[in-house]
């Protein structure tokens, strides 16, 4: 299943870092046949290869901001326009994560909403935890907490962004891979 009204599926995952949302999405991006497009995989990409994105982003990301908003549209307008998101559809991971970003989006979709937006659920206490226990560079208790802060304000008023345009799903993200990945296919199926 990658079609809804007879077009390939466009969706997007939301949760706080650390959330397991990078996994989940590489799981359902396999399942659905739809691309996996993580801005921070992209940016993380371009900071190790050392294009001029990369680094205006990295000094950014190190300190736990968020890349501004111009430069993100600009990036993620450039991916959504290429064949094979046409073709296969998308699923958008890191994106959008400010309402500015949001708006972007359906201007590029050509004013339509996303047909889903699913919020992986975890708590703060869990995430940081998570966190913590994975090491990355950027991942220090300062950035975490950064990072976190960021997600409250910026990327929590999404939620009442998609809720409003009757897209918002949201799904429990404590426990384990497989029971999570169920409860996400559950959601996305019920599209059809
Ligand atoms: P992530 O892997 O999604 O946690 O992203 C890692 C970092 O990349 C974030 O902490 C931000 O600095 C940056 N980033 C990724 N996506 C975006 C976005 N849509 N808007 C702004 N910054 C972003």
């Amino acid at each position: 299943m990658t079609q809804k009204n007879g077009r390939p599926l466009i969706l997007v995952i939301l949760g706080r870092q650390g959330s397991g949302k990078g996994t989940q999405a590489a799981l359902l991006a396999e399942r659905y046949g739809v691309v996996h497009v993580s801005t921070g995989d992209m940016l993380r990409a371009a900071v190790t290869s050392g294009t001029e994105l990369g680094m205006r982003a990295k000094a950014v990301m190190d300190a736990g901001n968020l890349v501004g908003d111009d430069i993100m549209i600009g990036v993620v307008a450039e991916r959504l326009a290429e064949a094979d998101i046409r073709t296969r559809g998308v699923l958008l991971d890191g994106f959008p994560r400010t309402t500015a970003q949001a708006d972007a989006l359906a201007e590029i979709l050509g004013g339509i909403a996303p047909d889903l937006a699913i919020n992986l659920d975890v708590p703060i206490a869990e995430v940081t935890k998570r966190m913590l226990a994975r090491g990355r560079d950027d991942d220090t208790e300062e950035t975490i907490s950064r990072r976190l802060d960021l997600y409250e304000t910026e990327t929590a008023p999404l939620l009442a962004w998609f809720e409003d345009r009757g897209c918002l799903a949201v799904v429990d993200g404590l426990g384990t891979e497989d029971d999570v990945f169920a409860r996400l296919t559950e959601v996305v199926d019920a599209l059809q």
